[in-house]
């Protein structure tokens, strides 16, 4: 499978889906990051945010895009359309994770828009949460079971945000999935709602089974 997951800034998607995105890689999986600003508005370290996310995504093992608009003026329309739908040409991504709609950050709306019209003909399409997010309700449960210390880990490369934005709070994070588990009557998840989701259940599994269906009988 190829994954693609969207951010507005360095550390969204870790925030977001770090967990199954770790999962993910775990099952052989190839993920691509698109990062839609280097959040250059935002708190600061002696690294750059840039080197950050390089840092996380090297430590996943994953590709890295950057979607070169400007931190604080993410647009919804055409022009984020194009780069967006440049990254799923790229990534070949079968399953995009993204922002959900509904923030209070601007840059987190736009980058939500803009996703689900590039993703109009991708069967799965997820959206995740953030530390800004307004009437965030998950119906899709990622298990995260030995999952949440590599996501801590990947957001501990973001040492700008975990230091100085104190919407990063890495004991909240911890917290969100025990509680995201206990909604999914497991011990730890990440909450996901679906735009589109194709459910299947053993891909890897899957047997041809000859049936042949001219023995059967059928009922006069
Ligand atoms: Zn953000």
């Amino acid at each position: 499978m190829n994954v693609l997951a969207i951010g507005a800034h360095p550390d969204d998607i870790e925030l977001g889906c770090g967990a199954a995105l770790v999962g993910h890689r775990r099952g052989g999986h190839r993920v691509t990051l698109l990062v839609m600003t280097t959040g250059e508005r935002g708190p600061q370290d002696a690294r750059s945010r840039v080197q950050e996310q390089e840092d996380a995504a090297a430590l996943l093992g994953a590709d890295l895009l950057w979607g070169r608009f400007v931190d604080g003026e993410v647009p919804d329309g055409r022009a984020a359309v194009d780069v967006i739908e440049a990254a799923l040409d790229v990534s070949g991504a079968d399953l995009v994770y993204t922002h959900a709609p509904s923030d209070s950050h601007q840059d987190h709306r736009a980058t939500s828009v803009a996703s689900l019209a590039a993703c109009r003909r991708l069967p799965s399409v997820l959206m995740y949460e953030s530390p800004t997010s307004v009437g965030f309700t998950p119906s899709v449960f990622f298990d995260a079971k030995g999952l949440v210390e590599p996501k801590l880990d990947l957001l501990r490369a973001h040492v700008s945000q975990v230091l100085k934005n104190g919407l990063v709070d890495l004991e909240a994070v911890e917290s969100q999935a025990r509680y995201r588990g206990f909604q999914a009557r497991m011990r730890h998840a990440e909450g996901f709602v679906a735009d589109r989701f194709r459910w299947d259940p053993a891909p890897a599994r899957r047997i041809d089974v000859d049936v042949d269906l001219s023995r059967a009988e059928v009922p006069a």
